[in-house]
């Protein structure tokens, strides 16, 4: 018998599931068989392109059938990994390896669709009047709740009934043209999936070494000889990224994983230690002890590179609990006495030998002394031995010649005492000299592709591009009051103090928001952003959204009602609004929220009267852009084939949106008519502003001729600026963030380079384009001595040449200032060094301290019984009703990611659903047996705020732990699943978590909640 290879296919898809050979059916396939397949890539277009899933930011190869004749519309056929990419290597973890699945998910967004109030049913629309209907809205809302000016008449331009989440996987290009979209709308109720994630990576890094990003590279792990993994699990969340801690580990590198669960990383790991999720401090305060008291210290990089000398106010104290300032009715601290002593000339007093009673190295250590080993023990339920092998390891590296690192994600950020989990650790490597080395640093893995370039672009509440901050009403009323509160002045003689150079990064902004019409006379148009009263991050947008305060909600690419906390509450919060607009790839939840879907989302869509409109947006693979992964590489990425159906890239869609907007204005006028009128639009398709005109303005240009003192031209009028050493403060020149100067320059596109020569030490200089100034290494001064001579000729990355800095990575520094100008290597802190004391940069203290989670099992804090939970928290009355007790929830919840899934998107991919296609929690087997629970069973997890079912997992990977006398049990949830799936339906997981966020950030508190378990 002969068969076509159609009729081959039929017959084995029908056929061979019930038998092992088609040969026992007689059939015999000669001629198909025969035929050689022809090679599947042979007519395919080959594009670069990068993971849209996590911040490693694996390089991909797509393919794509439509060799650009004709009528040809392109569809890509084949994705794999990238051979020539630094990181990846050619590697993708199974997320990556899904993408194709991602492209051509069932459930991508093909029309703009609305769901009118009350009904049931989507109804398709056409984009025309989706957009006319959304600029209608927005126009009527801003209309009538518009803000121009304060009861003190200063212009503040705000709208706040309408607010705004921006997506996490969009481009940069998206980002910035999203910035200028919201500003000039007075849209400040806005936040981004960052505060979900690394908000207190920023605040905690920042307020240690300067820059709140990750320090060193993906790469550079595997220059390290110690690693920690501790509050991140980087082998299921980040795998490729991991590939080079194993890398380290196989030249003889130790790698211990601190975490409440043995998971993937333990696994692979030399020890694992348990810890109970919540008391990390506890276990970093007392390895600080630990260094101290075994004298583990690098002496001369402590002495010379951070704070350690510095004299501290005498009006700072800690006692009880509390440091000093307190103001209990209002629950905040007066931050003034957490302060330097100043000489006579602003500069702060310090003392080389250490022994003033007030330096801030002997009050770290009199903080740190009540962390004994056995506090820790009892505290965290780590083992003591365990304890002190991971201080005698860190405290290997304390010498020059061997380096550690550590790893970690939301593990710690997503606690009230996110921020202070971090610079607990920043401290440690200072302390351990660890900082600027290659294989050092403090590694903040980001979870999201382009989280990093989002924060970077400032699509936060109170934040502009480049770290700048949004103006504040009372603070900063005017142009001269926000420099002068934002351009410091250095504290120690011969700082570099980088950003006394706020005016040129601000002025060459502005000039970007309002072009010629940001004049010297008008401060170049300052008045015409919006000032913040207080942040509105996710939680307070909630809160107001729940309060009924809110009318309008515009997501884009986010999926808030399974990403925030509390999903129950936020659920009711979305059924108060008059409209939301969701633009994304896929189907969500969000969108779908008024959809009843049995006991996982008991609504009727009859009474939610929310009219939400759907508009489909581009995926990764479908648009030119950059994106920034964790190590601060803005990778260039190539669009492979046209989307499906009707959806569009976001530049577009908020581009039509702001033209619509923009007429109604001009035809109608309005109140803050004039922002949005003013603002520069100079884009060739004002509807469709593309990645390259965005690009370029990111990077920025001079918009006359800009000279040097003598009169030499050093650029021309219009020429892209070569970085950011090129802005000027005299409205000469434009940029859009200024980090990003040097991404797009006279040379072309910088972020598209792919040169991947090693130039030493794993360093790729040539691969794509990092911020700032296509450093690789953050503050990689700190790796030569005060004299500029490395401290490990083994691990050079710059050194002093007797003129200059060189190496093999660019100077994060003034590369011709030479070590006797006493210039230091944290040029961003007006002190120059790193911090051990955060002076008043963090809300709730100077130094790290332990407070229980919001919901503690211990129900007090045998450190301060008096002061259980940070002082610092802010905790809206509707949610301290929805706050639980150890009593009627004894058990930790503690939530998670899965290597097979990403967040809430693959539950749209058939493959990443094939590998983990069921909801499930992990239960220690003490806990199960005496449950009666048997693993299979399904069981109900509930908090004070909801509750899921799911099946049980009974484990020895999650152990009972002894802590503070009593046996805490804790149980592991996975995130993924919800209701917009191809995968089994699921309940969304945030029904349990509280919505309460980290003091400085409010990053939600997601690691440490309680919880009850029962067989469902
Ligand atoms: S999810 Fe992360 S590790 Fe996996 S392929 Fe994508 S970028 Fe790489």
């Amino acid at each position: 018998m002969q068969l076509s290879r159609r009729q081959l296919f039929k017959v084995s898809a029908g056929g061979l599931a019930a038998t092992s050979s088609m040969a026992t059916l007689g059939l015999f396939p000669t001629a198909a068989l025969a035929e050689v397949r022809q090679y599947k890539l042979t007519r395919a277009k080959e594009v670069r392109n990068t993971c849209t899933y996590c911040s490693v930011g694996c390089g991909l190869l797509m393919y794509s059938l439509g060799d650009g004749a004709k009528n040809a519309k392109a569809e890509i056929m084949h994705i794999e990994g990238d051979p020539d990419h630094p990181v990846s290597r050619g590697s993708l973890c199974p997320k990556g390896a899904g993408l194709l699945d991602f492209i051509h998910s069932p459930n991508r967004l093909k029309y703009p669709e609305v769901r009118e109030p009350g009904t049931n049913a989507w109804k398709r629309i056409s984009w025309h009047e989706a957009i006319e209907r959304v600029a209608r809205h927005m126009k009527a809302d801003r209309d009538a709740n518009f803000v121009a000016k304060n009861a003190n008449g200063v212009p503040v331009n705000r709208w706040l009934s309408t607010s705004m989440l921006t997506a996490s996987a969009s481009s940069n290009e998206t980002g910035i043209l999203t910035q200028k979209f919201m500003r000039a709308l007075g849209i400040i109720a806005t936040d981004a999936q960052a505060r979900v994630c690394h908000g207190p990576t920023v605040a905690a890094l920042a307020a240690t070494f300067g820059r709140g990003a990750m320090t060193n590279s993906w790469v550079d792990i595997k220059n390290a000889d110690f690693i920690l993994v501790m509050g991140g699990n980087p082998a299921e969340a980040h795998p490729v990224g991991f590939k080079w801690a194993i890398e380290a580990k196989k030249k003889g590198a130790r790698i211990v994983v601190v975490d409440p669960r043995f998971n993937r990383t333990a696994a692979v790991a030399d020890e694992f230690m348990p810890i109970r999720a919540g008391s990390d401090i506890v276990f970093l305060g007392g390895v600080i002890n630990w260094l101290i008291a075994n004298d583990k210290i690098q002496w001369d990089y402590v002495k010379a590179f951070t704070n350690a000398t510095f004299i501290v106010n005498e009006g700072f104290s800690f006692s009880e609990g509390l440091f000093s300032g307190y103001d209990e009715a209002k629950g905040r601290y007066d931050r003034s006495s957490w302060s330097y002593e100043l000489d006579d000339k602003g500069l702060a007093k310090t003392d080389p030998t250490l022994s003033h009673p007030r330096c801030v190295w002997n009050l770290m250590k009199a903080h740190y002394a009540r962390y004994t080993p056995d506090v820790v023990t009892d505290l965290t339920g780590t083992p003591k031995d365990a304890f002190l092998r991971v201080c005698a390891h860190l405290g290997e590296t304390a010498v020059a010649t061997r380096v550690g690192t550590i790893l970690y994600a939301l593990g710690w950020t997503q606690h009230t005492v996110g921020a202070q989990n971090i610079r607990t650790m920043a401290m440690i490597q200072l302390m351990l000299g660890n900082i600027g080395m290659p294989g050092g640093g403090v590694n903040a893995l980001r979870g999201h592709s382009n989280i990093q370039g989002l924060s970077d672009l400032g699509l936060l509440s109170t934040s502009l591009p480049g770290y700048l901050t949004l103006p504040n009403e009372q603070a900063h009323p005017d142009f001269a009051s926000y420099l002068a509160k934002n351009t410091p002045k250095a504290l120690q003689p011969g700082q570099l103090n980088y950003w006394s150079n706020t005016p040129k990064f601000m002025v060459s902004l502005l000039k970007w928001f309002w072009g010629k019409n940001a004049t010297a006379e008008n401060n170049w148009g300052y008045d015409w952003l919006p000032k913040w009263d207080k942040m509105y991050d996710i939680l307070q947008l909630m809160e107001m959204m729940y309060q009924g305060q809110m009318n309008g909600f515009i997501v884009q690419g986010f999926n808030p009602l399974t990403s925030l906390p509390d999903f129950n509450k936020t659920s009711a919060a979305f059924a108060k609004l008059k409209y939301m607009v969701v633009i994304d790839p896929m189907t969500t939840e969000t969108s779908s929220f008024w959809q009843n879907h049995g006991e996982a989302n008991n609504v009727d869509p009859a009474k939610i009267q929310t009219e939400v409109f759907r508009l489909p947006s581009t995926c990764f693979a479908e648009e030119d852009g950059s994106i920034v992964n964790s190590c601060r590489w803005l990778q260039w990425h190539w669009k492979g084939a046209e989307p499906p159906g009707e959806a569009k890239p976001d530049q577009e869609i908020l581009g039509e949106l702001f033209v619509a907007l923009r007429k109604l204005y001009q035809d109608e006028g309005g109140p803050g008519a004039e922002t949005i009128l003013n603002l520069s639009w100079p884009y060739r398709d004002p509807a469709s502003p593309s990645p390259e005109e965005l690009a370029k303005e990111m990077n920025g240009r001079a918009l006359s001729d800009i000279t040097d003192p003598t009169g030499k031209v050093l650029l021309k009028k219009g020429e892209q600026l070569p970085g950011f050493a090129a802005l000027r403060d005299d409205g000469s020149t434009m940029s859009a963030c200024w980090i990003f100067s040097g991404c797009w320059t006279e040379a072309g596109n910088q972020m598209g380079r792919r040169d991947n020569t090693d130039v030493g030490l794993g360093n790729t200089p040539g691969w794509s384009w990092s911020w700032p100034a296509n450093r690789r290494i953050l503050y990689n001064r700190a790796s030569s001595d005060a004299q500029g001579k490395p401290w490990d000729p083994k691990r050079v990355l710059i050194s002093w040449t007797g003129d200059k800095w060189a190496g093999i990575d660019v100077p994060d520094f003034k590369a011709d200032a030479a070590p006797d100008t006493g210039m230091n290597p944290f040029i961003m802190n007006p002190e120059g060094v790193g911090r051990l004391f955060a002076a008043d940069k963090l809300v709730d203290g100077p130094f790290p301290e332990h407070y229980e989670p919001m919901e503690s099992p211990l129900g007090t804090n045998p450190l301060h019984p008096k002061v259980v939970t940070s002082p610092a928290v802010r905790l809206f009355a509707s949610d301290k009703e929805r706050l639980g007790k150890h009593d009627e929830f004894p058990y930790v919840g503690t939530t998670y990611r899965l290597t097979e899934h990403f967040q809430f998107w693959t539950k749209n991919v058939r493959l990443n659903a094939i590998a983990q296609p069921e909801q499930f929690v992990e239960i220690g087997e003490t806990l199960a047996a005496e449950k009666g629970i048997k693993a299979g069973d399904t069981v109900k997890v509930s908090s004070k705020r909801g509750f899921i079912k799911a099946k049980a997992v009974v484990t020895k990977r999650v152990k009972a732990l002894k802590v503070n006398g009593k046996t805490v049990h804790q149980i592991g949830i996975p995130l993924h699943w919800g209701w917009e799936t191809v995968a089994k339906k699921g309940y969304l997981s945030n029904a349990l978590p509280p919505a309460i966020g980290d003091c400085n950030t409010q990053t939600p508190e997601y690691k440490a909640f309680l919880v009850n378990l029962e067989k469902a």
